[in-house]
């Protein structure tokens, strides 16, 4: 029998917004997994340091979904020292669950790039995915993710609907002192204005 499905989503979440959120829900439903996780990245790889500090998007990553069933966050990458590899958090989570069927979420943004990833071998060959394509961006269809490396039987092409918002925007309007109601969860907004974050 096929293990428990879990979703897995990573990201910098800087912060977590209603975008994130239409992602992890609807990823975890069109795999029909039992959950998905969220995991915010401690020290994301491959771009620019995340402007609020670790423990600050994790717990906006809380807020965010506490009260929708099947949603949780995960801090193993921020406990990890050193950049967040999505290759150590799937060895990681795999050892600690070698019975659930875990599947990677990303973006058609992210697939685009696997490539270059830390252990990208061993993460395309040895988990499931969960490709989102959001209406709007440049969709990733099934030939491009076989070019890209992608295995047949491990992947799934989903397309979502989700908000068209963006955390580099967010973080402008935290700046701005512009309101963030409708781009991120109530208690998101609340955990931004009273830590002055992103100011
Ligand atoms: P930034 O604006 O800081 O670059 P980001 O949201 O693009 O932020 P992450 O926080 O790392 O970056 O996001 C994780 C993943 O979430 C991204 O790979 C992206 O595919 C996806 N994502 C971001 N915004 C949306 C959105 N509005 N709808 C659907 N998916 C999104």
């Amino acid at each position: 029998m096929a293990g428990r499905r879990i979703a897995v989503f990573g990201g910098t979440f800087d912060p977590f917004h209603l975008g994130h959120l239409a992602v992890a829900v609807q990823a975890r439903e069109g795999i029909r997994a039992e959950e998905a996780w969220v995991v915010p990245a401690g020290v994301p790889p491959l771009r620019e340091p995340a402007h609020a500090p670790a423990a600050d998007r994790l717990e906006m990553c809380r807020a965010a979904i506490a009260g929708t069933p099947g949603l949780r966050s995960l801090d193993l990458e921020l406990r990890r020292r050193g950049p967040s590899y999505t290759i150590e958090t799937m060895r990681d989570l795999a050892s600690l669950h070698p019975d659930l069927e875990l599947w990677v979420v990303l973006g058609a943004d992210a697939a685009r790039h696997v490539d270059g990833w830390r252990g990208s071998r061993e993460l395309l060959g040895r988990f499931h995915f969960a490709l989102v394509n959001r209406a709007g961006e440049g969709a990733i269809h099934r030939e491009e993710a076989l070019a890209l490396g992608f295995r047949p039987d491990r992947t799934r092409i989903l397309g979502i609907v989700s908000p068209n918002v963006s955390a580099t925007e967010i973080r402008r309007r935290a700046a701005a002192g512009e309101p963030l109601a409708g781009l991120v969860a109530p208690a998101v907004a609340r955990l931004i204005a009273e830590r002055g974050l992103y100011r």
